[in-house]
């Protein structure tokens, strides 16, 4: 069963790519755009541009770098529904070294998702959370990987780095394949189990048999 949805901020709620590659492209005279970037599909944003990783937070990250990051279309309908439809959600995100991001993180989900700082976890260490009845999205798959060794249920959604034409029926279909896959393993383990929302039920398998 699960009890809370623990939700990434970046490339999932907020627009990180746009505004990073319009910088890098600036600073090292490229013409990159989402678009192109979908294809290369390199996690790391400095590894396409050859740069190192110092060079590129000192590129990317102005003064207001963080708190500036737009909601993707979908950001308020994806964790609305998720908080409906699943569990209650807390968003899990990973601050940059410098100690301003916290501070933009927290005033970014009180502006575009109307949340306190109690609804956020900061840290790099998500697999800290890991257990059965914690569900990572996140678009990171070292995150992941790391939260799934650790115990915890896993859904990873495309974002821009991955996905060309990025929309909200793309990742909610990940999200539903997910959340049925998850479903279906819990049936393995126990044939009668309490669902996502914690109500007792028998399944069936697709004949109609009772598990
Ligand atoms: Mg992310």
């Amino acid at each position: 069963m699960i009890k809370n949805v623990l939700l990434d901020l970046d490339g999932v709620l907020t627009d990180f790519l746009t505004p990073a590659l319009d910088k890098l492209n600036a600073r090292y005279n490229k013409n990159i755009t989402v678009e192109d970037y979908a294809k290369i599909g390199i996690f790391d944003i400095e590894q396409a541009y050859g740069i190192s990783s110092r060079d590129f937070w000192i590129t990317v990250e102005t003064a207001d770098f963080w708190s500036s990051l737009k909601p993707l279309p979908w950001a308020k309908e994806l964790y609305q529904k998720l908080s409906k439809v699943v569990a209650p959600v807390t968003i899990a995100s990973s601050p940059s070294k410098n100690p301003v991001c916290a501070l933009q993180k927290t005033a970014w989900i009180k502006e575009h998702l109307g949340l306190e700082n109690t609804n956020l976890m900061l840290g790099s260490r998500k697999y800290l959370m890991a257990n059965p009845n914690n569900l990572l999205i996140d678009d990171y798959p070292k995150n992941i990987k790391k939260f799934q060794e650790h115990g915890g249920k896993t859904i990873c959604v495309p974002s821009s780095w991955n996905t060309p034409d990025l929309t909200f029926e793309k990742v909610w279909n990940v999200i539903e394949e997910g959340l049925a896959d998850i479903d279906r393993k819990e049936i393995r383990i126990n044939p009668v189990v309490r669902d996502r929302h914690g109500g007792l039920s028998v399944q069936f398998d697709t004949k109609g048999k009772e598990f």
